[in-house]
């Protein structure tokens, strides 16, 4: 089994964080320098099972020149090529328009499209329904929404089980 996943979301909502704790060491580079960098492959986790190769998306800012536009669209173009897609959010945070703009292209993505709250460690549980809430007139059929803590590792064994079901 194997199979290509791409990770999408604002910046700082712990993308660079899941992928670590998913390889279990520090492969992806933790830093918005990734938002001047093109698509790559930034870990491959094995098991004698599976293989699945994480690919990060930077550059999902509303793009201010030609050059930010030309790479917007290489990043964004990567979600056509990929197996699914884990949308991360901050469980802290509001929807916002940084998230709203990823989710305008989401709703082209054909694949199946995950939500990922992450930073669930720090928010008290009874706010988890009012955050998933938010996402839920997105018009993206989300494939599964799964809450996680990309620092601690809560649910992340979840989350990998989830994308295993697919390859
Ligand atoms: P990226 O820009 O999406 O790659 O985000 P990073 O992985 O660089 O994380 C941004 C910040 O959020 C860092 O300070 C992380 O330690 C923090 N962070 C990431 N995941 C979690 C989480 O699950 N819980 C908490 N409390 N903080 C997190
Ligand atoms: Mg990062």
């Amino acid at each position: 089994k194997s199979g290509f996943v791409a990770i999408i979301g604002r910046p700082n909502v712990g993308k660079s964080t899941l992928l670590n704790q998913v390889l279990g060491q520090k492969i992806a580079i933790m830093s918005d320098v990734a938002q001047t960098t093109r698509n790559k492959i930034q870990g491959i986790y094995t098991t004698p099972e599976e293989q699945i190769v994480f690919i990060d998306t930077p550059g999902v800012h509303k793009p201010q020149t030609q050059l930010g536009d030309f790479m917007e669209k290489s990043a964004m173009s990567a979600l056509d090529e990929v197996d699914a897609v884990l949308f991360l959010v901050n469980a802290e945070e509001k929807r916002g328009a940084g998230d709203n703009f990823i989710i305008d292209r989401l709703k082209t993505v054909k694949q199946p499209v995950f939500l990922v709250i992450n930073k669930v460690d720090a928010i008290h549980p009874d706010k988890l329904l009012q955050v998933i809430d938010q996402y839920k007139d997105a018009q993206v059929d989300w494939k599964e929404v799964i809450p996680i803590s990309a620092l601690n590792g809560n649910n992340v064994d979840e989350l990998l089980g989830e994308l295993t079901k697919l390859l």
